[in-house]
Order: structure tokens, then C-alpha cells, then sequence
């Protein structure tokens, strides 16, 4: 079992803790504490080259492992997860900050991953036509592609893997994951215990590191396909570079999400929500609420209610009891966000909460930040903060709250509350966005649905998750065969 240290990790290769051909190393931290915790190595091209060396040879056996007997070991790999749930979801909170709740809960969404994927018999099933012309008949195929790369993000260190390997891992692909240099702790039990399920060697790689390794990664012909989350520009190269070297890519990418509240919503659901929605995991979630629209008639009490329920978070260390809101994730986000903060003020927004103050210090605290009278042509509304910062803006109607949502570059979710039919249609049949929450405010869908940004939020066609998922890592091939039917007369 693996402990908190702040030693040097080590990157997965063919079922070996291999020492990183690296001579750099970058501090973990702790971000509720500033404590090193680890030392994760910035690996180099070689190390991808060993990665895929290894994938691509275990590829070439496990591709053959019968269906069901894959689907047998995601099994065992859900049962050692849920077994090993408190441990994972601990580690989280000590390398990610979120309190210890919220990452329970992103344990639970990784697991319905390997959950999902275990019905791999079932998602890698071909369709056939018995009769496509006399005597001729047609079947579909699915294969898995080879080696996949996967690139993370640090803010769900559990979640956001499992969208990528259990279901790549089940199709019959082998894989090479390469987490967030600054969440990489919680991987290595990933590793550990899917080892322990009966993965064999190779099938799943992991090379810790940042730039090198992502561009290892992009360049390497034999990977095939990459599953990319993280930020937009990022994104873009990935998605740029991966195309051109003419690879699959499916890159999700940031966001800014509009919460439109109207006049019929129920106000101690919606504020609940929202808050949850903006602060919870200090904001920082693809799917975070960042711009509330509220309908005039109802904005007043709104208002106050916000106010009153954002004063009554509890900052400090996730691991304690009671604790709502951790710290961003380094130091330098917190003086990004700091940043934003200034600019909200000197662009002519109405600072109403002030997360600058009371933020406890031994961490990388911001408290909960709200602007009200926002407009779109001010930084605070245009970009993407990923902190908990909240922009408030008064609208007349639906309509121009939609109109407002529409001209983000971003559309990765959207959320409505009211109690009217009529406006829950308008709002679904005109909102940008590709997943809508209604009386709820993180309708981040469940594995077995796509997880589907628009515009800027995405690049590609096929979205992580669902049956998207399953194309997405796996190619057909199509027999059109003939009979020459003796007579059987
Ligand atoms: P990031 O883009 O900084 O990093 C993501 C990955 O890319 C990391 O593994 C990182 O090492 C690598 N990377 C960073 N800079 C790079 C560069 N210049 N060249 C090559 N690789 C590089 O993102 P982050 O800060 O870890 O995560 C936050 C972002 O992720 C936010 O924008 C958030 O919206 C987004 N996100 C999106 C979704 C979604 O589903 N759309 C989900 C989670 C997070």
C-alpha cells in the first residue's frame, strides 16, 4: 500500500516502478498545507519510447485475450476499488485539495467507468445483416486500434483517467497515461490495484512529466490514439499537433458555464445549487458554475440569499470535518485568480464578496468571490478563471440570458432553474452548450452518456464516455460474404 512521501516517483513500464531517464524532478505539493508530498520526474521522449515499446507488445497479445476474460478483470478492478474508496478518495484531497466529500464522489464516477466498461462484451458487439442481396450477407466488426495516449488534467486526478483507460483497456487497446505532473500521487494506486485485478504486463503504462512527454506522445507513430483533458490552448496544440501526425484525437477542453435562473425558480433549491455549483471543488470543475443570469423579478432575493449562504462556507484543509472550500492548486493559480479579482474591480464590476480576505494562509487559499452587475465585455466574463469566482449579470428575460450564454467561446454545460415546461424547451432548444443541467447545477452525465462540450470546450468528433467512447477506441471491419447455396433440395 502506498503512503505520502515526498519521495520519487517512478514511472509504469511493462508492469516494472522504472526510474525516469530524467535528471528533473518537480515538487508536489500538498496545496492546503504548501507541504512537498512528492517528487514527480519530467520525463523525456526516451521514456515514451520505452512506454510504447512496451504497449506496443503487449498490445499484440492482449488484443487476443477473449472479450469476456478483459471484462473479467474490470470486474476484479471494480471490486478493489470500491474496497480501497476511503484511501483513494484521501489521497485526492491531500494532493488536489477538494474536501474529502467531493472527492468521495469522484471515486465513485471513476468507478462507474471501470463499471461501465466492463460490459465491453456487450459495447464491442458488431451488427449483421442476414440478407443484403441473394445468397449475401454482411457483418460489422470491432477491433481495438493499438496504443493509446492518454493526457490529464489535475483536477480530477480519478475521474478523468478512468474516462480514458478502463473502457481503451477493455476494447483490447493498451495504454500510456500521462496524469497531471501535479496530481500524480493517486495514480500510482490506479496502477496497484489494477495490477492486482490481473492486468497483465504492458497493457497499461504510465510516464509521469509535462511538455516532453505530451509531445512524445503526439509524435510517436505507434500511438494511435489520444484521449486529451485539460485546457484550451493546450488542447488545441494537442488536437492540431495529434491531427497532423494523423492520429485520432478527441481533446475536451475549458469552459465557462451560465447558470440562468428565472423568476419561477424555487430560490432556496437554486442558491443551494449555485453555490455548490461555483465554489464547490474551489471552482475548479469543467463544469463550475461561473456566470449566473438572473431574471430581474427575482434577482434582489437572490442576491441576498447568495450573499448569505456564500458567508456561511467553511475554508481550510478538505481532510476536516466541516470544511466546504480547499485551496486552488498552486500558488501561481491563486495569483492568477488574485489577478482576475483586480481586473473585475478595475473593468467596473461590483465586488460583493471578497474572496481576498479571511483565506487562511498556510495554503493556496481564495475564498468565495462574487461580481455582481457583470457585462460581456469585461476579462471576468470572457475568460475562463477556474478558481471560485462568480460573475452575476441581470437580465430581462430568457431570451437574453440565452442570447448572453451564446456568445461565450466556450459551451461546455449550461444550467436553467424554473418550474415553467415552455421555458425548459426554449432553453434546450437554443442554448450552445452540450450538456444542460435543469434544476440542478453540475449535470456532468454519467459514464454511460457522452460527455459532450461545444465550440471551444471540445475539439473532435467523438466525445469521451458512452457509446462515443466505444467508437472512439475501436475500428470496423465490414465482411460482405457470399454463399453459393448447393441445392438442398
Ligand atoms: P492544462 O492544460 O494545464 O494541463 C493538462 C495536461 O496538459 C497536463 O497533463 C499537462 O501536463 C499538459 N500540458 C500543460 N501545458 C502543456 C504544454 N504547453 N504542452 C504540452 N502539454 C502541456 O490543464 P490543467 O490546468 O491541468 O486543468 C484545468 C483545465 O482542464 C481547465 O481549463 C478545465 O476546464 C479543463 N478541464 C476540462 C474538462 C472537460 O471535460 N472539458 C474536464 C476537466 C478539466
Amino acid at each position: 500500500m502506498s503512503t505520502v512521501t515526498a519521495e520519487k516517483l517512478k514511472n509504469y513500464i511493462n508492469g516494472e516502478w522504472v526510474e525516469s531517464n530524467t535528471t528533473v524532478y518537480e515538487e508536489v505539493y500538498n496545496p492546503a498545507t504548501k507541504e512537498v508530498i512528492g517528487r514527480v520526474p519530467i520525463s523525456t521522449k526516451e521514456d515514451i519510447e520505452q512506454a510504447t515499446n512496451a504497449a506496443r507488445a503487449a498490445f499484440e497479445k492482449w488484443k487476443n485475450v477473449a472479450v469476456p476474460r478483459r471484462a473479467r478483470i474490470l470486474f476484479n478492478y471494480q471490486q478493489l476499488l470500491t474496497k480501497n474508496k476511503e484511501e483513494l478518495a484521501r489521497l485526492i484531497t491531500i494532493e488536489n485539495g477538494k474536501n474529502l466529500t467531493e472527492a468521495l464522489g469522484e471515486v465513485q464516477r471513476g468507478i462507474e467507468n471501470v463499471e461501465f466498461a466492463a460490459g465491453a462484451p456487450t459495447l464491442m458487439m458488431g451488427d449483421s445483416l442476414a440478407s443484403i442481396a441473394t445468397d449475401v450477407e454482411a457483418t460489422n466488426y470491432r477491433y481495438p486500434i493499438g496504443v493509446v495516449g492518454g493526457i490529464a488534467p489535475f483536477n480530477f486526478p480519478m475521474m478523468v483517467p478512468c474516462w480514458m483507460f478502463p473502457m481503451a483497456i477493455a476494447l483490447g487497446n493498451t495504454f500510456i497515461l500521462k496524469p497531471s505532473e501535479r496530481t500524480p500521487l493517486l495514480t500510482r494506486r490506479l496502477v496497484e490495484l489494477f495490477t492486482e485485478a490481473g492486468l497483465p504486463k504492458g497493457v497499461f503504462n504510465v510516464v509521469y512529466g509535462a511538455h516532453d512527454v505530451v509531445n512524445g506522445i503526439l509524435e510517436h507513430p505507434e500511438i494511435k490514439a489520444i484521449s486529451f483533458v485539460g485546457s484550451k490552448p493546450v488542447g488545441e496544440y494537442v488536437y492540431k499537433k495529434g491531427s497532423e501526425n494523423l492520429k485520432r484525437v478527441q481533446a475536451l477542453t475549458g469552459a465557462k458555464n451560465h447558470t440562468i435562473v428565472l423568476n419561477d425558480a424555487n430560490l432556496e433549491e437554486t442558491v443551494t445549487n449555485v453555490v455548490s455549483a461555483a465554489f464547490g471543488s474551489a471552482g475548479e470543475r469543467c463544469m463550475a458554475c461561473a456566470v449566473v443570469t438572473v431574471e430581474e423579478g427575482i434577482a434582489e432575493e437572490f442576491m441576498a440569499a447568495l450573499e448569505e449562504k456564500t458567508r456561511s462556507i467553511k475554508i481550510g484543509n478538505g481532510l476536516e470535518d466541516g470544511v466546504f472550500l480547499g485551496p486552488v492548486i498552486r500558488e501561481e493559480n491563486r495569483q492568477k485568480t488574485l489577478g482576475y479579482i483586480e481586473r473585475g474591480i478595475d473593468e467596473g464590476a461590483n465586488l460583493i464578496a471578497d474572496g481576498r480576505k479571511n483565506a487562511p494562509e498556510e495554503g493556496y487559499f481564495v475564498g468565495p468571490t462574487i461580481f455582481d452587475n457583470v457585462t460581456t465585455d469585461m476579462t471576468i466574463w470572457k475568460e475562463e478563471i477556474f478558481a471560485p469566482v462568480l460573475s452575476i449579470m441581470r437580465v430581462k428575460n430568457l431570451k437574453e440570458a440565452v442570447e448572453i450564454a451564446n456568445q461565450s467561446e466556450f459551451a461546455n454545460g449550461a444550467c436553467l432553474f424554473t418550474s415553467n415546461a415552455s421555458s425548459i424547451r426554449y432553453f434546450r432548444e437554443n442554448i450552445d452548450a452540450g450538456m444542460l443541467g435543469i434544476n440542478l447545477g453540475v449535470p456532468a452525465p454519467m459514464a454511460f452518456f457522452p460527455f459532450s462540450g461545444w465550440k471551444s470546450s471540445f475539439y473532435g468528433t467523438l466525445h469521451a464516455n458512452g457509446k462515443d467512447s466505444v467508437d472512439f477506441y475501436t475500428r470496423k471491419k465490414v465482411v460482405t460474404a457470399r454463399y453459393i447455396s448447393p441445392s438442398f433440395d
